[in-house]
């Protein structure tokens, strides 16, 4: 996993920060963006090898992100984890048909986020089923 790109999506930057620390202390080469249309903007600049969507954003919501990134053919089999404050179980249907590969609700560990990361980074590499 180490130097694996990771592209956090969230607004709010005590939770931001938090989850880059875990991660780049995990060995992953983290970035960092608030908004969607920053993270378009910083896909289309380098690719990364895993998105973390917040679902609230303040221009489009992470669900929106999320759907546009797997309707484009040069992103669709990029690996996304959605983050949300929602715990209700229609809310996690609407993320997994929206495209996400999994769903991280809030409050969530930074070791049970990696966990999720590192599962999820398994399932989509070349060759690994
Ligand atoms: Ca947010």
């Amino acid at each position: 996993m180490k130097g694996k790109q990771i592209l956090i999506v969230e607004d709010e930057k005590p939770i931001r920060d938090m989850i880059a620390f875990g991660l780049r202390r995990a060995g992953f080469d983290v970035r960092e963006v608030e908004d969607c249309s920053s993270a378009r903007a910083s896909i289309a600049d380098v690719r990364p090898d895993l998105l973390l969507v917040d679902w609230m954003l303040p221009d489009q919501s992470g669900l929106e992100l999320t759907r546009a990134v797997k309707r484009n053919k040069d992103t669709a089999d990029l690996p996304v984890i959605m983050l949300t404050a929602r715990a209700e179980e229609q809310d996690k249907v609407t993320g997994l048909e929206g495209g996400a590969d999994d769903y991280v609700t809030k409050p969530f560990s930074p070791r049970e986020l990696l966990a999720r990361i590192q599962a999820v980074l398994r399932r989509s590499a070349p060759g690994g089923g």
